[in-house]
């Protein structure tokens, strides 16, 4: 993440250093400075260490990343939102193991599809719940799995017009697996 101020000038995007999240409207004051702070170091309420969580971890990064597409690169729309699809539509129990295997299987298929993007939802319309929302609202443990459950849910459905895109991936992902 280091290299996110990189990424957004060369999307032409400018960060705003004040006020709130530029992307998701996250009631921050230092705006995606503030957002990605929270987004590394929040929800602490949770042990992720633990294997059982992992699953959590996995939901925040995609939620975050598809809600702030801006400051990735344009193939990170299609790893996220995929993952997403095989944790929500085909219930696949994620594992850090699996997240390489999928990047190899997206390398050979944008090889073939160099020119495919997937256009985001508008800024400020990529789900209504932020990081700000569970870092306020989760007060505990439980509050806090629902909240990111329910957030991924939100941000996947706002993506919903490339969901044939990330489906055909999927079945190929699994296919292969
Ligand atoms: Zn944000």
């Amino acid at each position: 993440m280091q290299d996110y101020i990189d990424l957004a000038e060369k999307n032409g995007v400018t960060l705003l250093a004040s006020g709130k999240c530029q992307f998701c409207g996250a009631n921050t004051k230092r705006g995606i400075h503030e957002c990605l702070e929270i987004f590394n170091l929040g929800f602490q309420s949770i042990d992720f260490s633990q294997v059982k969580n992992h699953l959590y971890r996995f939901l925040i990064v995609d939620a975050h990343t598809l809600q702030h597409p801006e400051i990735h690169g344009r193939w990170n729309n299609h790893f996220h939102l995929t993952r997403l699809h095989l944790i929500f539509k085909y219930d696949v129990k994620w594992a850090y193991k699996l997240s390489p295997i999928l990047s190899n299987y997206l390398n050979t298929y944008k090889a073939n599809k160099p020119n495919e993007y997937l256009t985001p939802p508008e800024v400020l319309k990529r789900g209504k719940i932020t990081t700000t929302d569970i870092l306020e609202n989760a007060t505990n443990e439980t509050a806090c799995k629902a909240l990111i459950v329910k957030w991924a849910m939100e941000v996947y459905n706002k993506w919903n017009n490339h969901l044939a895109v990330v489906d055909n991936i999927a079945k190929g992902f699994l296919d292969g697996n």
